[in-house]
């Protein structure tokens, strides 16, 4: 029987407790954060990847305790080898910070840590300096070294030198996605306590709910006081559905189909490493910390392909001692909606073959609902499919000579869709001026559009291999990340160009190109003094070309015309990125190049910047 307390209110401290007994945190406020800013931006710089921030981000709330900052290297060791720490706590995932061959780190000395927008994080005080063997490490954590599955991909992408040691973080910016939906550990533990839960259940997911996974919350609600529906938003791969749009789906569906007061909706930051049982441990451990009780472990939990058994990720929490893993993994089967049994059901439940369940693939969900179908309200409520065909269509237009869907066609609904003509948006600047973090908070923005990044540097390694830095070869470059976004663009894909460009000719050319193909070209000028850039140095390329170790770096030994007239002009010195989303969202809309609903809200009270 679910309990509650007499009072209807539980302690904190009744709750279960955190993982190693202890929350350890590591963020600090006030005045310790006064005097940590100030003596971080002196200091210099290791720089953060998008999985590294997030696993920061757990650190600093508590979310990863016991972890006190990033692995030294006999955690690392012990942790790979046993799944647990040097100390023997159980624990999983390595947490790393890799560190490129051109920066120098040092035993002993303190580092700010910085995300690639060259905003600082808080520091970290390294106490280790160790090298990975990728190959080992991607079998010991997934069980596998084909270099397709995302996980090893990753990391064999990233540099094998690692810098270990505890952090310490500054308030986490308001402006980081879904910042208002991230409860801390200390601040779901209090929510719990106020609603006098003790028994919680806490469902893990990077996938909209259907009404599958929907019946699978609801046992768990059955047999405990509340439910935390806590989807994960840090990366995942590219053709799961954004965060954004799941976070829409998650908020109607609860919002009409879950009992308010035993139902909490928070976001966990974390990125998905796609490690099967070993992720599906750490989303147990974790979750303790945040104060839940028992978490959904359904088939085949965090893991991709068939890199694992179906059943390896419940199976693994034998291996450990129950009290110590301290949660309870509710391991469920799949289930679906049963025509014979009119009813959701499970293969434990439903005595009747696969011919009677109703079952659709994530490929299959995404052609119906892109070509105008419906799903049956078995298989998914209708306020969810809205919001998943919203950004299935923006992301993939209907064509006329599409089969026709099983179901009925809406044509209304496809009149009100969202617009999908393809534009270009061309970012120009000077390196670490804010492109690349610009570009992407723009894809997260306009999630529900088909949108393609083309980053200089990727572009250098993919499509340019070879080519130098003279203005000939920088020409020929930039020429040919244009080509690509007129392709993208008149296919209907925002296509966002994010490299220096130093050449307005080339940049000109590019915009006369696109425009005689009927391509708008927006051209965004991410302007920054260079003594600004110099300072924050988020590849510590400004100090190797004030050296003399780099040639013809741009604003320095190589030219840069700035834009006479850009379309937008954002500043990367002065303002948030948050801002300068806005203003470029704004540009958007007034072209009417983006509907203003697609935009969200906007607010610019500051007026346009200048160039000095
Ligand atoms: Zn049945």
């Amino acid at each position: 029987m679910p309990s509650r307390s007499v009072s209807g209110r539980t302690l904190v401290s009744e709750l279960v407790q955190p993982h190693g007994a202890q929350l350890i945190d590591r963020l600090v406020d006030g005045a310790e954060a006064a005097s940590l800013a100030a003596a971080a931006a002196a200091l210099p710089t290791l720089p953060l990847d998008g999985r590294e921030q997030a696993d920061l981000e757990l650190i600093a709330i508590g979310a990863a305790s016991p972890l006190s900052g990033f692995l030294g290297e006999a955690d690392y060791r012990s942790v790979l080898e046993r799944l647990r720490l040097a100390s023997g706590v159980l624990w999983p995932l390595p947490f790393t910070l890799a560190v490129a061959d051109g920066v120098s780190v040092a035993k002993g000395a303190e580092y700010a840590l910085r995300d690639d927008s060259g905003r600082i994080w808080g520091t970290i005080a390294v106490s280790d300096v160790y090298q990975r063997d990728p190959l080992e490490e991607a079998r010991a954590v997934h069980g596998t070294e084909d270099p397709t599955h995302p996980g090893v991909a990753y990391l064999l992408g990233r540099p094998k030198r690692l810098a270990g040691g505890p952090v310490r973080v500054l308030p986490l910016s308001p402006d980081r996605p879904f910042a208002a939906l991230k409860l801390t550990p200390r601040q779901l533990r209090a929510r719990i306590a106020e609603l006098g839960w003790r028994r919680i259940a806490g469902f893990q997911t990077r996938n909209p709910i259907h009404r599958a996974h929907e019946h699978l919350t609801k046992v768990a609600l059955e047999v405990t006081d509340g439910l935390v529906v806590h989807p994960l938003v840090g990366e995942t791969k590219q053709d799961d559905v954004p965060a954004a749009v799941r976070v829409r789906a998650y908020e109607v569906l609860l919002d009409k189909y879950y009992p308010r007061d035993r139902t909490l909706l928070s976001a966990f930051p974390a990125a998905m490493r796609y490690a099967g049982p070993r992720e599906a441990l750490f989303h147990v451990i974790a979750r303790k910390n945040y104060g839940i009780t028992h978490l959904i472990v359904g088939r085949d939990h965090a893991g991709v392909g068939s890199y694992y058994g179906p059943y390896d990720a419940q199976q693994i929490f034998d291996r450990f001692d129950a009290q110590e893993v301290g949660v309870t993994p509710l391991r469920l089967e799949p289930t679906f909606y049963c025509r014979a049994c009119a009813a959701l059901a499970s293969a434990r439940t439903c005595p009747h073959g696969s011919e009677s369940w109703l079952e659709f693939s994530g490929s299959k969900v995404r052609e119906i609902l892109r070509s105008g179908g419906d799903l049956p309200q078995e298989f998914t409520r209708p306020e969810v499919a809205e919001v998943l065909r919203a950004h299935y269509q923006a992301v993939a237009p209907p064509s006329p000579a599409a089969p026709a869907a099983p179901a009925v066609k809406t044509p209304a609904r496809a009149a009100a869709g969202p617009r999908s003509d393809g534009f270009i948006l061309w970012f120009t600047g000077l390196s670490g001026a804010g492109k690349s973090t610009l570009a992407q908070a723009l894809r997260e923005r306009l999630a529900t559009r088909r949108i393609e990044i083309l980053d200089g540097d990727e572009i250098r390694t993919y499509l340019s291999k070879g080519l130098g830095f003279s203005r000939e070869d920088r020409d020929t470059n930039v020429r040919r990340i244009g080509f690509v976004a007129r392709l993208l663009g008149r296919n209907g894909v925002i296509a966002i160009g994010a490299a220096i460009s130093p050449y307005a000719a080339i940049r000109q050319e590019i915009r006369e190109l696109a425009e005689r193909d009927g391509t708008p070209f927006v051209e965004v000028h991410a302007h920054a003094e260079i003594q600004a850039l110099a300072d924050r140095d988020v590849k510590g390329l400004y100090r190797k070309a004030l050296a003399g170790e780099i040639r013809n770096f741009t604003g320095l030994d190589d030219p840069y015309e700035a834009p006479a007239r850009p379309d937008v002009l954002v500043r990367s010195d002065l303002e948030t990125p948050h801002v300068s989303v806005q203003r470029i969202l704004v540009a958007l809309v007034e072209r009417g190049l983006i509907r203003p609903e697609e935009a969200g809200e906007l607010s610019l009270a500051a007026a346009p910047p200048t160039v000095a």
